[in-house]
């Protein structure tokens, strides 16, 4: 086997590896906008319920949303949901929750 053919078979599997990290940062993102659309639909659905309109909401307006980690129900800022916060009822399920997934939430 001579020199060049070695360092073809080594770039092949950098390409490799790459492909394989951009399929799994694919697949992660997609989760994460599910995720998103799943919380907006469920805001916009609670919102409908309790008669706001949901195109005009007021900052303070609150839904109820389940725990990420203990799956009580507690209620959050509509506003706070939609940026992604307001997922757990307290510090310490954040916490608790963060620590579990090894990565951090804002
Ligand atoms: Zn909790």
């Amino acid at each position: 086997m001579s020199y060049y053919t070695e360092l073809d078979d080594d770039l092949g599997q950098i390409e490799e590896a790459e492909r394989d990290f951009r399929e799994l940062e694919f697949e992660r993102n997609r989760k994460l906008a599910n995720e998103k659309t799943r919380i907006r639909n469920e805001v916009k659905n609670q919102l409908k319920l309790s008669g706001v309109n949901s195109k005009n909401t007021p900052r303070g307006v609150k839904i109820k949303v389940s725990c990420g980690n203990c799956k009580g129900t507690f209620e959050a800022r509509v506003a706070d949901v939609n940026r992604g916060w307001g997922k757990f009822c307290s510090k310490s399920c954040k916490a608790k929750k963060q620590k579990y997934n090894g990565y951090l939430h804002r």
